[in-house]
């Protein structure tokens, strides 16, 4: 095995890895879901100087910092470079939304003296890992008026908390036999929420809960219609083994790699080339949407800058995009020595070697993947490598073994270089991810090296 990033540190290096830890382990307890993780970042990134777009005038200079942010689920910021735009911009890109289970328009239901909540899964999940543990309530509920109820429920130690039942095994023989795919059931993962019934003849535990709901939140139960309500699971991301050497926690799968890229380009100033970090919702449902990485969004907030800085629009505009470089952070899989067979020893991510490049993602053959220049892969080699980046290089998987995509694809579609890049993860789409401190602060430090050095 190659040299571990531990290996590398001294005491003081040791302390820096903590440290950023810390502050991600942090944050990612307190954005559980796209608009918690958009509300945070603006929180931080104005203090270091970042101003909305539409809240600027006139033409922006060298250094300049604003941000677009896309309907509080989507963020993408930028730092003016030296250079005029139409050389291009060095863009990090992570998604932000993770898999869980969204609440129904029509949820609530009482059934056998229990009120529960109805869900559909978002995104991929093992749907049996799902059950029996603490779960949280997250998101917001959009009344006819125009107001919305944000919604946080389970997170406070004074919190109650929700969660999905699961059948005792005494009584399982049946359901033990099921395949792993089908022992719980899409339409089971309903959440229970009550059992105290008011004095109402019908559904009575129902017409508590709804009293209740309206009582802390002045919603009525036809709000749920216009509600995006994620069921994620309860708590902070803890520190996770004896030396305190990874971090357990919901969502890492991509929020790793959005914290990373953010905090890579806050310490960014005057970059030669235009910096950019893009930070998108719904990759995990195939970035669709008006916030997803397919929407015109971006594109549209690169021709604003362009308009503003007098650098013409529609020819420019191929100019930007085509002389862009990206990274495409999103996470990767670890080798876990319980599963070592699905994957490539040779070509595979290892828990503590830095940041993975993915040349290719995809499927069956490379299906549905990007597949980044050769000529590209070795301008990156050259950063990491000039930067003392640790890094390696790995296959998401051996051979048709699975696969999966991330947003590289849509972003070469603009005839630019992209490459996928991130960190490792075990238990990835689980309730509970874990991630090594080395990789995720070696992710940070590649991600910086790439916008300062990438030309
Ligand atoms: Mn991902
Ligand atoms: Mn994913």
């Amino acid at each position: 095995m190659m040299k571990t990033v531990w290996q590398k540190q001294n005491a003081e290096g040791m302390k820096a890895i903590m440290d950023f830890n810390e502050g991600y382990r942090q944050f990612l307890s307190k954005a559980k879901t796209e608009r918690e993780f958009v509300d945070e970042s603006i929180k931080e990134i104005e203090k270091k100087g970042y101003t909305d777009f539409y809240k600027t005038e006139g033409k922006l200079k060298t250094g300049d910092k604003v941000y677009f942010n896309n309907r509080g689920k989507n963020l993408c910021m930028f730092v003016i470079g030296r250079k005029p735009l139409k050389d291009g911009l060095n863009i990090l890109g992570a998604h932000i939304d993770s898999p869980r289970l969204d609440l129904k328009q029509h949820p609530l239901y009482e059934k056998d003296g229990l009120v529960l909540l109805d869900t559909h899964y978002y995104g991929g999940i093992k749907k049996y890992q799902w059950v029996a543990r603490p779960m949280a309530l997250h998101g917001v509920v959009c009344r006819k008026d125009g107001t919305a109820a944000v919604i946080s429920i389970g997170e406070d130690a004074n919190d109650p908390v929700v969660g999905i039942t699961d059948l005792l095994i005494h009584l399982a023989a049946k359901q033990m036999k099921k395949t792993a795919a089908e022992v719980i059931e899409g339409e089971d993962l309903d959440v229970l929420v009550g059992s105290i019934p008011s004095d109402a003849e019908k559904d009575p535990v129902k017409d508590a809960v709804l009293k209740l709901l309206k009582e802390k939140y002045n919603i009525e139960e036809d709000d749920f219609i216009s509600a995006e309500i994620e069921v994620v699971p309860a708590g902070m991301a803890r520190d996770f083994g004896l030396d305190r050497s990874m971090i357990m926690g919901y969502g890492h799968d991509d929020r790793v790699c959005a914290y990373t890229s953010m905090q890579a380009i806050l310490d960014n100033d005057t970059p030669e080339r235009t910096s950019c970090c893009i930070l998108v919702d719904k990759e995990e449902i195939g970035s669709v949407g008006a916030t997803g990485m397919h929407s015109e969004f971006f594109k549209n907030a690169v021709l604003r800058l362009l308009d503003r800085q007098s650098e013409g629009s529609f020819t420019a505009l191929s100019d930007v995009l085509e002389n862009s470089r990206m990274l495409s952070s999103d996470v990767s899989d670890a080798l876990d020595p319980l599963y070592a067979d699905v994957n490539d020893p040779k070509n595979c991510a290892y828990f503590g070697c830095g940041i993975c490049f993915n040349k290719y993602t995809g499927s069956r053959g490379k299906g549905g993947s990007n597949d980044a220049n050769a000529e590209y892969v070795a301008n990156v080699r050259r950063v990491m490598d000039e930067n003392e980046v640790s890094f390696q290089t790995c296959e998401l998987g051996a051979v048709d073994v699975g696969g999966g995509g991330t947003i590289a694809y849509i972003l070469a579609q603009y005839n630019m270089d992209v490459i996928d890049a991130g960190i490792a993860v075990l238990n990835m789409h689980a309730p509970d991810e874990i991630v090594s401190k080395a990789d995720v602060y070696e992710g940070y430090r590649a991600y910086r090296a790439f916008l300062k050095s990438m030309n």
